[in-house]
């Protein structure tokens, strides 16, 4: 057997297994009994419901993971991408345009794939738990908008890339770097304004005495704000959250409409301070370097991985191209970046430790923001003692029982 072969159905074998059971040892850790930290918040009857959403999200991912997976390693041993490129080949056209047709043959599949899914989780699973507000129409329009917007950006990206390795030598992945990482920043600045509008309407948050809260409190660490808006997420979903777009002078605060409807004034500020942190202590601007880094990277193994004859009979393929060496070097770094986000969480959760001890230096009030955060976790019916392993594969915030206990040392001191 191809030693590419044999170590593509490894990979993703392994990080199938891995995510299979990081979610079984984290059913297991739903504990029957509530907190203590939670006795008297949380009702009875509610906490019970999140413990019955959790388990079917686990049962659910299960039987969408395990389908994802049959269904990629019998495309990749049945000769799919061969399949797609003969097909993509047959329109003779020159190899930027068949490039096209290839990638959108191979999303169209993978979009099929998962439609089934995505309509039982918006309009059974989340509509079960009362979390969905999605109406058929929006669901409709906003996978056309998705697939419009997808294969323009997509095409865009991906006909460089191609264009690229085909006409500048040795040197192609750098330029593809280059040019990918001034898109990423440009499509950062541009989303607020252009894309996001696209799927929300953003009202500036009105003259009143929340408005009046927030704009002293950035005042008082001298933060430019170019807007406060509020977003109208409760078109989809009862789940809220809050969050900055753009950067610089395009630099706006989110909060979303379901989150203002359920927080105090003065847990809205200590949300935003939070928010703030990641700012002051720079977590963007990180962030943002090291998905520079992991992209570099990523590119430069396209170079080393460009038109490998081994890669390409492994895959079934019978003609070598820049365009299907782009997708399979994607293909085998999709379960690598799994298990290299383990990194990147850890880091991301670090930040928010961070930012919630930046919250309580600059704002204070510690038990604003704890009350604030547990109302979070009630509202959107989270996993309030997720298992270790879960937590270092996916959590980007630590779990909610950390956060407070961190918070609490910092009223003791
Ligand atoms: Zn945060």
């Amino acid at each position: 057997m191809n030693l590419y072969l044999l170590t593509i159905l490894a990979l993703l074998t392994g990080v199938f297994l891995l995510d299979s059971l990081a979610d079984t040892l984290n059913l297991s850790h739903l504990k029957r009994d509530l907190p203590d930290e939670f006795k008297g918040v949380f009702e009875q009857e509610k906490y019970v419901a999140s413990l019955n959403y959790q388990r079917a999200g686990v049962y659910f991912e299960f039987v969408r993971r395990t389908l994802s997976f049959l269904a990629t390693i019998l495309f990749i041993v049945l000769g799919g991408f061969n399949w797609a490129d003969q097909l993509a080949r047959d329109f003779h056209l020159n190899t930027i345009v068949t490039s096209l047709v290839f990638l959108g043959i191979l999303s169209i599949l993978r979009f099929l794939l998962q439609l089934p899914f995505s309509i039982y989780d918006t309009f059974v699973l989340e509509a079960k738990y009362e979390f969905n507000k999605t109406t058929p129409a929006t669901f409709v329009v906003d996978i056309i908008k998705g697939a419009i917007l997808g294969s323009i950006l997509g095409g865009i990206i991906f006909s460089g890339i191609v264009y690229f390795f085909e006409n500048s030598g040795p040197l192609a992945w750098a330029y593809s770097w280059a040019a990918f990482t001034v898109f990423q920043i440009a499509l950062a600045y541009l989303a607020p304004a252009v894309i996001m509008p696209m799927f929300n309407k953003f009202s500036p948050l009105p003259q009143g005495p929340l408005r009046e809260a927030i704009e002293n409190y950035a005042k008082m660490r001298n933060f430019k704000l170019s807007g406060i808006f509020t977003m109208d997420s409760s078109k989809r979903s009862t789940k809220s959250n809050a969050f900055f777009t753009g950067f610089g002078k395009f630099r706006r605060l989110v909060l979303f409409d379901t989150l203002v409807s359920k927080h105090s004034q003065e847990e809205l500020v200590a949300v935003l301070a939070h928010e703030i942190g990641h700012f002051e202590r720079k977590h963007i601007i990180k962030s943002m370097a090291l998905s520079i880094a992991v992209t570099g990277i990523v590119f430069f193994t396209f170079h080393l991985f460009m038109n490998n004859r081994e890669l390409f009979s492994a895959l079934k393929m019978e003609q070598l191209s820049v365009y299907a060496s782009i997708v399979f070097v994607g293909l085998v770094y999709s379960p690598v970046l799994r298990i290299l986000s383990i990194l990147t969480q850890m880091l991301s959760r670090k930040y928010e430790f961070e930012a919630d001890s930046f919250a309580v230096q600059t704002y204070g009030r510690p038990e604003i923001l704890i009350s604030a955060l547990k109302k979070l976790s009630i509202d959107n019916l989270s996993h309030l003692t997720p298992h270790p392993l879960k937590v270092a594969l996916d959590y980007s915030h630590p779990p909610i029982l950390e956060r407070i206990n961190a918070l609490r040392q910092k009223i003791r001191q």
